[in-house]
């Protein structure tokens, strides 16, 4: 059975989807060319999970993942390697996401080998371009991952990520190993890279403040579920569902006049096997009434493209 889909507005004039899930139990959404959709949520809500569905890593148990017009689910495994060139991931673990055996240059070409794309001349002068792309330079295609930082290792994932021309980079926590400087300078950086080579960003965060550099539309996940979902703007300054208003209240206050104060949300995310009953965020939420323990909400449209899942709004 298909969850109910809710088609949002481009923020993007004229921009078509580029990507439409409809899949896993209360995701859907459509990601729009050239944008950065951010998928907030703390660890365990399920945020990975729908990044390795869209990249085809897992199959859902219902839905569809259309790419461009065609459906990814069930497509043939010939049509799903080309397909699969065009979405790449970038993951959190700068040090563990390298083979330490290998050059640079070896790891950069890596993808270019398994697809069988160039000789090695060609392979060798792509790598050297991207190098010098993402900020490094060409004389380092013969080092070792060790012999660089971790933000100059993400760099690297970032070119190896480059290599086959996606269209869609799903980064997962890219920045979160790194320290807050060299964060500034990645987030920095994919900026750059989607302007010149117009990519589409599925950016995986467990922090509001950094996908608030970085997002045009941000999807906030609990449980497997996406509870609330809108642009930048409203998810910021007009957030509907609890669970958001707790994630932004932990945020570092910019004015020091801003006495909103910071919700703790007591334990962790439950286990998502055995999710509790009726709302998933019942048991945390400090708003939580009685119809909540018995009745999951719907997504419901609160106008400009922003939608959200707690019984409160159809109170007012
Ligand atoms: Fe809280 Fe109830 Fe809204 Fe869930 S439905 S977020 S428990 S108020
Ligand atoms: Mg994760």
């Amino acid at each position: 059975e298909l969850k109910k889909h809710f088609p949002l507005e481009s923020p993007i004039p004229f921009v078509k989807s580029r990507l439409s899930v409809k899949a896993v139990d209360g995701v859907s959404f459509d990601v729009y060319r050239g944008e950065t959709l951010g998928v907030v949520g703390e660890s365990g809500c399920g945020k990975s999970t729908m990044a390795r569905l869209v990249n085809q890593l897992i199959t859902p148990s219902s839905g569809t993942v259309q790419f461009k017009g065609e459906n990814l689910i069930g497509m043939d495994g010939k049509k799903l390697r080309e397909t699969r060139k065009s979405i790449q991931m970038v993951f959190q673990d700068p040090y563990a996401s390298l083979d330490p055996r290998k050059t640079i240059g070896e790891l950069i070409a890596e993808p270019m080998v398994i697809h069988r794309i160039g000789d090695k001349a060609s392979q060798k002068k792509r790598v050297e371009e991207l190098l010098e792309v993402v900020g490094l330079s060409q004389y380092h295609a013969k080092r070792y991952p060790h012999e660089f930082s971790g933000g100059q290792r993400q760099r690297i994932n970032i070119a190896r990520a480059l290599v086959l021309n996606p269209d869609i980079i799903i980064c997962d926590e890219p920045v979160s190993a790194l320290d807050v400087s060299v964060q500034a300078q990645v987030i920095n950086l994919l900026k750059e890279l989607q302007r010149e080579f117009d990519l589409t960003y599925i950016f995986i965060s467990h922090d509001l403040n950094v996908v608030r550099y970085m997002c045009d539309r941000i999807a906030v996940m609990y449980l497997g579920k996406i509870v609330e979902m809108g642009t930048y703007k409203e998810i910021y300054e007009d957030p509907k569902h609890p669970y958001t208003k707790a994630l932004l209240s932990a945020i570092p206050k910019e004015n020091p006049h801003d006495r909103k104060e910071r919700i703790i949300l007591k334990d962790s995310v439950p286990n998502p096997i055995n999710p509790p009953s009726g709302c998933h965020f019942h048991e945390r939420c400090p708003v939580a009434m009685d119809r909540c323990k018995r009745e999951a909400p719907q997504l419901i449209d609160t106008g400009n493209g922003h939608i959200a899942s707690c019984h409160l709004l159809n109170e007012q």
